[in-house]
């Protein structure tokens, strides 16, 4: 097999279908600042992922951005460095210093226990991630935020579509963000969503987006512009046909390799949580190098060597990056030992099973 392997591919709708969507905008002569497909498909994504209230954005990260603007986040936030860089640079941009804890080494999610010992005064919320789309444990964080008077905003940019005993787990917390970019499950090519509980706080997100405008004449708040798009929004309403058919190939192609990498020494997968409705986003494994017998990297160029392109998510740690590195990394050894070890194998709508037997008998070989 010579042909390339790459994580990910796009989830690229119908082309007659955005085709047809494209001549409707043609017709309507609405580009942006909520046209009808905007509208449509708030509606549409907010009955697919059962959530109450959904604003779309330009990208997961003005999303992120404008949802520490509409709590008023201020001071410190607890958050976790194995994340991608913009979890903590929306912090930064937000003149909000991120305090990092470690991670838990089942899931790579924030350790729960971590969090009562890394609050101070100025602490004003916790921003965990859904890391691969696994759920954090949302009673233990929300215990905490309740009793120490803080907010919540769940970084659920891994997270579309997931349920744990049937409900939406982009409901936990006081806000969620997602994204659409192409490297990400379902797909605006670049987009980005909050989910929110009530009108008054969907009502605020929406004029944030807008510059601050209430009305034609009227600037209530410091706004940004954070719009999606018409051309946008009508290929994320064309890929929600495709959706459910795309993830139920991720599943499959997940449970394959779950089978084919069992009890290879050295490389250890993640469990299925129980009772999640997962997305299967990410296929992430972990090199133990004395087991093994080669190192992460070895590994990871093995592969890419024989056009087998994993990436490293999410290798180096935030505290290993320059706007980051002043802030203190010595408790923060299982994320680094995970960071270390990862790496995330391609997994896709459109891979096919021979793909995956190939790239097991490479990690084998
Ligand atoms: C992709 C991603 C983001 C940023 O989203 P964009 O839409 O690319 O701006 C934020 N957090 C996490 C965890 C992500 O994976």
């Amino acid at each position: 097999m010579s042909k390339k392997i790459l994580v990910t591919e796009p989830l690229m709708p119908s082309l007659d279908n955005f085709n047809n969507y494209l001549h409707e905008i043609w017709q309507n002569k609405w580009l942006t600042n909520n046209g009808s497909f905007h509208k449509r498909l708030e509606k549409k994504l907010a009955d697919y992922l059962d959530v109450p209230n959904l604003s779309l954005f330009t990208n997961g990260t003005l999303a992120l951005q404008t949802a520490l603007q509409v709590l008023d986040i201020k001071g410190e936030v607890i958050t976790t460095p194995y994340t991608f860089v913009a979890t903590s640079t929306s912090l930064i941009w937000n003149n909000v210093k991120p305090v990092f804890v470690d991670i838990d080494p089942v899931w790579c999610n924030m350790d729960c226990d971590k969090i009562e010992e890394a609050i101070t005064e100025n602490t004003t919320a916790i921003l965990p991630v859904h890391v691969y789309g696994n759920p954090c444990d949302n009673s233990k964080i929300q215990s905490i935020a309740d009793k120490h008077g803080l907010k919540v905003i769940y970084d659920a940019a891994h997270a579309f579509g997931i349920k744990q005993n049937g409900q939406s787990i982009l409901n936990w917390g006081d806000l969620s963000i997602l994204s659409f970019h192409a490297t990400k499950t379902f797909s605006t090519i670049e987009g980005g969503a909050i989910v929110c509980h009530d009108k008054a706080t969907k009502k605020k997100i929406d004029l944030l987006k807008n510059f601050g405008f209430n009305g034609e004449t009227e600037v209530i708040a410091a706004g940004i512009n954070g719009k999606m798009n018409e051309v946008q929004a009508a290929y994320g309403l064309a890929a929600l046909d495709i959706i459910d058919s795309a993830i139920s190939q991720r599943k499959k192609i997940s449970l394959l390799y779950q089978k084919q990498l069992a009890g290879i020494n050295g490389i250890q997968m993640m469990p299925n949580p129980e009772g999640v409705d997962h997305n299967y986003s990410y296929f992430p494994i972990f090199v133990n190098q004395d087991k093994y017998g080669k190192s992460r990297d070895e590994l990871y160029l093995h592969l890419k060597q024989n056009e087998v392109f994993g990436r490293r998510y999410f290798y180096p740690l935030l505290t290993d990056f320059e706007p980051f590195n002043q802030h203190p990394s010595d408790h923060l050894s299982i994320a680094k030992t995970m960071a270390n070890q990862v790496i995330c194998l391609p997994l896709h709508h459109n891979m096919k099973e021979e793909q995956v037997e190939y790239i097991v008998s490479l990690i084998k070989a």
